[in-house]
């Protein structure tokens, strides 16, 4: 039962405002203006994933910030129904569409019913037998502040769950950098949730929502947590679920060759799991390729189209002819979009993870550019020429 998912940032065309900076005329811009006059829906939508095709680090590349004001009307109103389908996680859906405002240019805001909705959250109705559980969340950032905010009311970071148990971690004093998080106020986990007993309490479930900072601790504290039966300590019991926001081998980030993901982290903690544990370790990882995820960026960016009309007292809303994934990973991008099928077509960058000449060999993509603002420019002139 492997099966995986991940982010998706919604962007809803209504009550969009202005980009922050004015348009600048575009090649296609104007085709593109009569297409939206002769046509009122776009028959289309496209799917941005973020770290090596919009974003690399911090930093934008390919012409994303220009690529992305292409999708916003001469009012600022958004024309194209787009959204982010990233693996990127760890920060609460607000904080992550105000980062993404700044380094992009383009006014995705809250207040523009701008949503990050990450994996757990879509699944939070499967997940509602842990909501007053206790639970830990993984990863960097603030993974327990953003399971939090889906709902679960009982859920500690590991840095916090770890920090109740005494040399859990052997080697923590020869560690430089600090695990401990400074908790003030209201953010105390030990205020926010008064009535576990940490010591007594088992975990019921534990949620990889980040890429993990401290490997060895993390390892060390899943592995005692998961072959306990949920609390650190004890004889072996029944290993509670472990759910992966993601399992990406390797990606893009600022330094020049890839990095090391969460698929990696799980690769690690497995193998671990298995040489000191009779059973096999047990998990779900979602997030791209999974089909999950596409289907459902596909409902959402239906509820996305500008001219859903009402019928029978319910909204409905035009099949798309076309549904552009743009990725830089063939292994989770391309080979995700292709085994969605139709309506999907997929489009690889070399801005990220591929860096071919040619496409890939295994995961071919329906086509290969070398940027996402090529790769807008091409969908935006197929779509007026069609
Ligand atoms: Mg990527």
């Amino acid at each position: 039962m492997k099966t995986r998912v991940r982010t998706v940032i919604r962007v809803s065309q209504s009550r969009s405002r202005p980009p922050l900076s004015p348009l600048s005329p575009q090649p296609y811009y104007r085709s593109f203006s009569q297409l939206q006059s002769r046509q009122e829906r776009p028959s289309f939508g496209i799917a941005f994933d973020i770290d090596g095709v919009i974003l690399r680090g911090r930093v934008p590349i390919g012409g994303s910030p220009q690529a992305l004001r292409r999708l916003y009307g001469d009012s600022g109103a958004l024309k194209i129904p787009f959204l982010f389908l990233t693996n990127g996680g760890g920060i609460p859906e607000s904080r992550r569409a105000v980062e993404l405002s700044k380094l992009l240019g383009v006014d995705i805001l809250p207040s523009q019913q701008v949503f990050i909705i990450l994996c757990f959250g879509q699944l939070i109705n499967s997940f509602s037998r842990f909501e007053n559980k206790l639970i830990v969340a993984i990863g960097k950032g603030e993974p327990s502040l953003v399971m939090s905010e889906y709902g679960f009311k009982k859920v500690l970071s590991l840095d916090e769950y770890a920090s109740y148990f005494e040399n859990i971690d052997p080697v923590s004093q020869y560690k430089a950098w600090t695990t401990k998080q400074e908790f003030n106020g209201h953010s105390n986990p030990k205020e926010l949730v008064p009535r576990i007993d940490v010591l007594s309490d088992k975990v019921k479930a534990a949620f990889v929502v980040s890429d993990p900072v401290d490997w060895g601790r993390d390892i060390q504290v899943l592995c005692d947590i998961l072959r306990s039966g949920g609390l650190p300590g004890q004889e072996n019991g029944h290993q509670p679920p472990l759910y992966f926001a993601a399992d990406d081998l390797e990606y893009q980030a600022a330094f020049p060759s890839n990095r090391l993901g969460m698929g990696a982290f799980r690769i690690a903690l497995e193998s671990i799991f298995n040489r000191i544990h009779h059973n096999a370790l047990e998990f779900i990882s979602y997030g791209k390729p999974n089909p999950f995820v596409f289907n459902n960026a596909e409902a959402i960016l239906r509820q996305l189209q500008p001219s859903s009309y009402q019928y029978n007292g319910h909204t409905r809303s035009h099949p798309f002819k076309t549904l552009y994934m743009i990725g830089d990973n063939p292994l989770v991008d391309i080979k995700g979009a292709k085994q969605a099928g139709h309506p999907w077509f997929s489009i690889l960058t070399r801005t990220g993870v591929f860096r071919g000449k040619e496409n890939h060999a295994e995961f071919p993509a329906d086509l290969v550019v070398d940027t996402v603002e090529e790769a807008v420019n091409y969908i935006l002139k197929k779509e007026c020429n069609s």
